[in-house]
């Protein structure tokens, strides 16, 4: 079938809409018409090729839509069906089976291969290969192939414009807080940057009822953001020693540390408003892909400290977005103060708001 999609065909260069072809589906998949979709760090790095993926192609990886079709053998949804994509998996590696999807060992050519597992195109333009199928949906376009395994369904009345960010971003953030770290009430806790993975990890902090909550991050207003959404505390990162900020408002050090930053100077001096075994996790992809972090290892051993790499916040998708939307819906995560909604042939001044720092999460509208 014929789809509007904002196709990249250079690194760097602007989106932009044309008219392409999708392909049938098959047996396990389902075709959504996308009604919203979020904006995220990776599909910036994609277009950018930090992130490489061969062009021309289709990104986008936080659509939201309808299910208008299903293949013959899906069972877990229905035409009509509202549902929230997120990143895939493959289903049957030994992680897949151990429910964690997020390091499905399948999961890099899934996810940004350009094609389905079996090598076969989603979407093609005059007969040219477009890569497609970027985190199992490509979903910068009116239409997107998706498998029922990176669909969640989500209730008929649900927000679809809050619903899209659940699916990466905020469930990054929020899930690196309550799965990954399992923060427990009471303990504290900093987040390194405020963008929306940060400010989601706020959000999981406030429901994990952490305290203090922390937020570090350079710009004012998403300090005064941090602070209208939770945080106790809000830094800023060039008022001085992080450290010595950070242990004036709890002299031990923090519990738990999420750093957003991706930065080895800031995970580095992070580690030293580290509490004796308190625990850091890094989410962030950083810029410079041979980054090494340099760890004081007696001092790390003494304080039986963790560092932890986590993956779209170690959650289960089909039982995690649900509860965040609950949280969002009943006002527990304010997520409708980090979106501001754009037209889809906005594409590239959304992008460009959020490389400014204007807004923390564009919704692209369809
Ligand atoms: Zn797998
Ligand atoms: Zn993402």
């Amino acid at each position: 079938m014929k789809i509007t999609a904002a196709l990249v065909r250079e690194a760097a260069a602007p989106f932009r809409l044309e008219e392409i072809d999708l392909a049938e589906l098959k047996p396990l998949e389902v075709l959504v018409r996308i009604v919203a979709v979020g904006i995220c760090h990776s599909d910036i790095a994609a277009r950018d090729q930090s992130l490489p993926i061969a062009f021309p192609a289709v990104l986008g990886h936080e659509g939201a839509g309808i299910v208008e079709q299903v293949g013959s053998s899906v069972t877990k949804l229905r035409p009509g069906d509202k549902v929230v994509l997120t990143v895939a998996s493959c289903g049957n590696c030994v992680n897949c089976s151990r429910g964690d999807i997020a390091y499905c060992e399948n999961g890099i050519a899934l996810n940004y291969g350009g094609r389905r597992a079996d090598g076969s195109p989603t979407l093609c333009c005059n007969g040219e290969a477009v890569s497609g199928h970027f985190f199992g949906q490509s979903s910068f376009a009116t239409y997107a192939i998706a498998n029922e395994r990176n669909a969640v369904k989500v209730h008929a009345n649900a927000d679809l414009t809050l619903a899209a960010p659940l699916g990466c971003g905020v469930q990054t953030g929020a899930g690196t807080v309550l799965r990954a770290l399992a923060a427990k009430s009471g303990r504290s806790i900093a987040i390194f940057g405020g963008g929306s993975v940060g400010l989601s990890a706020l959000m999981g902090a406030v429901v994990a009822k952490c305290d203090p909550i922390i937020v570090v991050e350079p710009v004012a207003e998403r300090r005064a953001l941090a602070l209208e959404i939770g945080a106790t505390h809000a830094i800023d990162p060039s008022a001085g020693s992080l450290s010595d900020q950070i242990r004036r408002i709890k002299e031990r050090g923090v519990d738990y540390i999420v750093d957003t930053t991706a930065s080895v100077a800031v995970i580095e001096s992070a580690l030293a408003s580290l509490a004796t075994h308190g625990a850091m996790a890094f989410v962030g992809v950083p810029k410079d892909q041979e980054a090494a972090l340099k760890l004081p290892l007696l001092n790390f051993l003494i304080m039986g400290a963790t560092l932890k790499a986590v993956v779209e916040g170690d959650t289960d998708p089909d039982t995690f977005i649900p509860e965040l939307l609950a949280h969002v819906e009943a006002g527990r995560m304010p997520l409708g103060k980090l979106v501001q909604t754009y037209a889809f042939a906005d594409i590239n001044r959304a992008v460009d708001d959020q490389l400014r720092g204007r807004v923390v999460k564009p919704v692209l509208i369809l």
